[in-house]
């Protein structure tokens, strides 16, 4: 259900963010969830015969309010019951996959204050042995619609040792910011990946990701999820601490060229940190994607 309400096709006209309980009034009763959805769905089938485009700023808050309803309900019952699963209109139930996820990731317009609008660019596949969590796409990411298709890529590959066409089109490799979107330019720097983005899908589609044994991270955005004790360490004590990939997580320094000074000032990391990296991604991806023996399941999503 979340697929079919969640895509471009569904808008509830009548539904207003009020309508719903905010996340935080919940209480931790999959009905509660349920019923608020339920109760959408009631405004939607009530105002069928809104004109179309009559009221499109109405219509886009409901298509918002509406997903992170379903993302409530969706939480709220996988806690309850243990698996990905919210009740079907039918009665019935789906399983929310990683696909629905990523449809749902693609249509995502929670974020407002986008200057160049929503566009979320990442590459996910069920089949993820390893996956890259960089800080947000850039202003040429966003125009290119590819993530580290510059300078900065080609030191990321060449740290990984793998060649453009795998990086983009092995489902073994999962790339997957902390924001999906590109958020901004300010004084020093783009600005930080927009809260919401992180709290909204990245756990949902870590959890959809068994397989990755490999996590590479890149900023201090990254270092916070994925390795909170070392957040507000500094880059090079965040690379040294995980410099063994201890807990199958590595840090990187920013591969930029605008980095090479700290490369220089700390020759180490190349010379040490970045073999162990190239031995664990052979250690991955040393057959070809079609032979691994866990498959493809999905294509890349990127
Ligand atoms: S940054 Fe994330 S939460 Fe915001 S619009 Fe893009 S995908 Fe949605």
């Amino acid at each position: 259900m979340i697929g079919r309400l969640g895509q471009s096709g569904y808008a509830c006209p009548a539904f207003m963010p009020e309508a719903a309980l905010p996340a935080s009034k919940i209480g931790d009763d999959s009905r509660d969830a349920v019923a608020m959805v339920a109760r959408c769905l009631d405004l939607a089938l009530a105002e069928a015969a809104t004109p179309p485009g009559a009221r499109a700023a109405e219509v886009e808050r409901a298509r918002r309010g509406l997903q992170m309803a379903c993302r409530s309900a969706q939480k709220l019952k996988s806690r309850r019951q243990g698996s990905p699963v919210i009740a079907d209109l039918e009665g019935g139930s789906l399983p929310v996959d990683l696909q629905t996820l990523t449809s749902e990731m693609r249509a995502c317009t929670l974020c407002t204050d986008l200057p160049l609008g929503p566009n979320p660019i990442f590459q996910i596949s069920a089949a993820a042995r390893m996956l890259i969590v960089g800080q947000a796409p850039g202003r040429i990411t966003h125009a290119k619609g590819r993530p580290f298709d510059d300078p900065s890529g080609d030191r990321l590959r060449a740290w990984l040792a793998l060649d453009r066409e795998t990086f983009y089109t092995d489902p073994r490799i999962g790339i997957f910011p902390m924001g999906l979107c590109f958020p901004g330019g300010g004084p020093g720097g783009d600005k930080p990946p927009p809260e919401i983005c992180a709290r909204t899908w990245r756990q949902p589609v870590l959890d959809r990701l068994p397989k990755v044994e490999l996590t590479l991270v890149l900023g201090a955005y990254a270092i916070a999820w994925h390795l909170p004790h070392l957040k507000g360490k500094s880059v090079v004590q965040a690379v040294q601490s995980a410099a063994e990939g201890q807990g199958k997580v590595f840090v990187l320094p920013h591969p930029s060229p605008r980095n090479n000074r700290w490369l220089r000032q700390n020759a180490w990391f190349e010379e040490t940190v970045v073999p162990r990296i190239q031995a664990t991604v052979r250690r991955l991806l040393g057959a070809p994607a079609g032979h691994a023996g866990h498959g493809a399941e999905e294509g890349p999503h990127g």
